[in-house]
């Protein structure tokens, strides 16, 4: 899949996300707001450049991933918040993919799967 359709494709699957997330929130008297999405490379590095806090490789650089921030009482939520909408997000399609899987530490991140075949 070329990249332009995979944004596409993250773009087509973003508002049941975000609507998910929306939900999950209310229903836990909890807020939801955005966090990063797109890292642009004039401030980040260009893909596979470590310019700032982002990876090299980060695929908010390639538009494929975006930040949500669960919030309660003022305070940021950790992976076990996220852990309905991770699950969620990965039953959307198969090159979903959830910040907060064993052996990564970043529950709040939401992307596309991207192997350099574009
Ligand atoms: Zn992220």
């Amino acid at each position: 899949m070329k990249l332009i359709e995979k944004q596409h494709l993250f773009v087509r699957l973003l508002p049941k996300l975000l609507d998910f997330a929306v939900n999950l929130a209310e229903k836990n008297g909890w807020f939801v707001t955005e966090g990063d999405a797109f890292r642009d490379p004039r401030v980040h590095g260009e893909y596979g450049v470590k310019q700032s806090y982002s990876g090299a490789n980060s695929n908010h650089k390639l538009r494929l991933a975006i930040d949500i921030n669960l919030i309660s009482d003022g305070v940021l939520l950790g992976a076990e918040a996220h852990e309905e909408l991770g699950k969620f997000w990965k039953k959307l399609h198969p090159l979903c993919e959830w910040g907060g899987e064993p052996g990564r530490n970043d529950a709040n991140h939401y992307s596309l799967n991207h192997n350099d075949s574009w």
